[in-house]
């Protein structure tokens, strides 16, 4: 049997985004390796919500594991009356700046989320930030969590609901917290030794010619790939993107966006059920990381 097809009779897949209990996922990065394992992947990578404090774990839980790992995080950006989320691989979790500047991005989200306590107290909601910080565990507390004691609490019937009417953007919980711009984002994981990738594009809710503009903009600032392949994302999605990154020679990356029990309809690794991330993605993103002077963690 040739090589080539033993590839094809074998395919390996990978999932370059998923959150762990240091963020708003519902497992610890341990566990995060051993599900990965039992899920047939071939390489994660972690990617909680603007912190890397999950990372040392990961990547000690993943010696002798036979599953490849990469550092990283996924920050979220201010990107006009939007948000974009950027992904960091290859960051080192100890850098001093990126520390510092993920500290006051989590010390937003502390008073972003008093306000968010205070008025939903006010809509007649008895809710204690206690109660949203007990669900969070790790340092950062997120809207799920706010969701899932919601949902606990019988005030919403769904998570979704919790957004819908609480928690989304423009309803009546939702506050502002203090974001970098995505090129300031760029620049500070480029810093720390990383390479970024734009998150779930659809979520910027722009026609394929504004995702196109803003992808090229932010290629200019130093972005290195698109996260085509995503659990939301359509078949016709996913080709679009794909096309895009080719065009502006960009790096194709992909991921589930686990969050375990907090999204219990997304699995590792295979989203919904139809996701595949194929593992040249991810050599792919290696390299980019290898031609920047980056070695694996020993
Ligand atoms: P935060 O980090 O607190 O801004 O919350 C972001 C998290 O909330 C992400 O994991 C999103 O997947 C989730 N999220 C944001 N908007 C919605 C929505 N409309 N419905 C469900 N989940 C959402
Ligand atoms: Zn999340
Ligand atoms: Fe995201
Ligand atoms: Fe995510």
């Amino acid at each position: 049997m040739s090589n080539s097809k033993s590839k094809i009779e074998n395919p390996k897949w990978v999932d370059l985004h998923t959150h762990s209990t240091f963020s708003d996922g519902s497992i610890t990065p341990t566990e995060l390796v051993a599900e990965a394992r039992a899920a047939g992947l071939a390489a994660i990578a972690l990617t909680d919500h603007d912190t890397c404090d999950g990372i040392g774990e990961f990547l000690a839980a993943s010696r002798d594991s036979g599953i490849e790992t990469l550092a990283g995080v996924e920050v979220s950006a201010e990107f006009g009356d939007r948000t974009v989320h950027i992904l960091g691989y290859g960051i080192n979790p100890a850098h001093e700046r990126l520390r510092t500047v993920l500290q006051k991005l989590v010390e937003g989200r502390n008073e972003r989320n008093a306000k968010m306590i205070r008025k939903l107290q006010l809509l007649g909601i008895r809710i204690e930030l206690q109660e949203v910080e007990a669900i969070a565990g790790e340092q950062v507390v997120g809207r799920p969590h706010f969701a899932q004691v919601l949902l606990r609490k019988g005030v919403v019937r769904t998570f979704d609901e919790a957004f819908d009417r609480y928690l989304a953007r423009g309803r009546p919980a939702y506050f502002e917290r203090f974001r970098l711009g995505p090129e300031e984002t760029i620049a500070l994981i480029a810093e720390a030794g990383g390479v970024t990738a734009l998150a779930h594009p659809y979520y910027m809710g722009l026609s394929s010619d504004l995702v196109t503009a803003t992808l090229a903009r932010l290629k200019g600032a130093g972005l290195v790939g698109v996260e085509a392949y995503y659990t939301e994302h359509t078949e016709e999605e996913t080709r679009l993107y794909v096309e895009i990154a080719n065009r502006l020679g960009l790096l194709v990356t992909g991921g589930s966006d686990f969050h375990g029990a907090i999204k219990p309809d997304i699995a590792l690794g295979w989203g919904r059920g139809s996701l595949r991330v194929p593992y040249a993605l991810f050599e792919r993103l290696v390299e980019a990381l290898q031609r920047r002077g980056w070695n694996p963690p020993a």
